[in-house]
């Protein structure tokens, strides 16, 4: 059952439940608060395509429709709803907020994604799923409750185990008390922040969307994460942002590239551009391609080239690293 929360308004704002698995496990998840963050949109849609889910789903995967049709992080407005969670407006995020405080949750998945230049602390390899049992403020001090916990291991755990050589980490539970995750936590209900990333060989994170939803359908069908879980998220290894995702060196010098995307206008272009190395980059570099000297002074004739300029490149280790980039 789909609803328009918004239907006067000049956009949706689309829930989704199944009117029979009312008196089940209620759940909440959404996804696209930030307009340009779409693979757990995609892992949505594999749950919505199930039919007949165990829980009692509540689902809003397009949070965000303004920033969404402009690929942006913010609203059409330029606000980031993300930082919304205590103020009045504007009306996404209000409607969130309604549906949150609707019904007793047991469980919040708060869908995002991440850069590439997130990694695993002492990992080279990118960051494709980043969890984080958000911190709640209560008269004790600040505490991530431990059914968050649990559900974040367990996400983590399901995803890794169908991609074992993936990047897996969790953020720092800094307190952050306008974004939605502490917001909800406060309410009572366990709630796990996610951020999925790339993987190698896929920045159009495609293989990430699918895992995801295939750990959500796995998620549906059980009732409770266990403490096991909990141990699994506290030793999971912290996201840094220092990763670099091209080294590119004729064995002299060398030329760091960071992946990048953006929408002019209504079109999506994706590249790498020439970045200053962070300290530490060179520990975690995703690919280095050696090539030849003149090959490499080509290459930094340019601070940028699109991924379609890589794909005819006259390198086959470039070529098969821009096979990778959205195109
Ligand atoms: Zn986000």
């Amino acid at each position: 059952m789909v609803e328009n929360l918004n239907p006067h308004g000049a956009f949706p704002f689309w829930v989704v439940r199944h009117p029979k698995a009312q008196g089940r496990i209620p759940r909440v998840a959404w996804s696209m608060m930030h307009g340009n963050e779409p693979t757990g949109f995609a892992a949505l849609c594999m749950l919505i395509a199930l039919g007949e889910p165990q829980s009692d789903w509540t689902l809003m995967p397009l949070v965000n429709p303004t920033g969404i049709d402009q690929f942006a992080r913010c609203t059409a407005e330029g606000i980031d709803l993300n930082r919304c969670a205590r103020r009045m407006g504007p009306i996404e995020a209000d409607l969130l907020k309604r549906v949150l405080q609707a019904k007793a949750y047991r469980l919040a998945l708060n869908l995002h994604d991440q850069r590439s230049l997130f990694h695993p602390t002492g990992e080279s390899v990118p960051s494709s799923l980043s969890v984080l049992a958000p911190k709640a403020r209560v008269p004790q001090g600040e505490i991530a409750p431990a059914a968050a916990q649990e559900w974040a291991g367990w996400l983590s755990e399901s995803v890794a185990k169908r991609e074992p050589n993936w990047g897996y980490a969790r953020f720092d539970d800094q307190y952050y008390p306008e974004a939605f995750g502490e917001w909800c936590q406060e309410l009572g209900i366990p709630t796990v922040t996610v951020e999925t990333g790339v993987s190698l060989g896929d920045y159009r994170r495609e293989r990430v969307a699918d895992r995801l939803g295939e750990a959500l359908i796995e998620l549906d069908q059980i009732d409770r994460a266990e403490a096991k879980h909990a141990e699994i998220y506290r030793t999971l290894p912290f996201n840094s942002p220092t990763g670099t995702d091209l080294l590119i060196t004729d064995g002299i010098h060398q030329s760091f590239w960071k992946f990048e995307e953006e929408v002019l206008g209504r079109a999506y272009q994706c590249g790498i551009s020439r970045t200053l190395p962070l300290e530490g980059a060179e520990e975690s570099v995703y690919h280095r391609i050696v090539c030849e000297p003149d090959f490499f002074r080509e290459m930094a004739s340019s601070d940028r080239w699109t991924s379609s300029e890589l794909y005819a490149s006259t390198s086959a280790n470039l070529r098969s690293f821009a096979a990778g980039l959205p195109r």
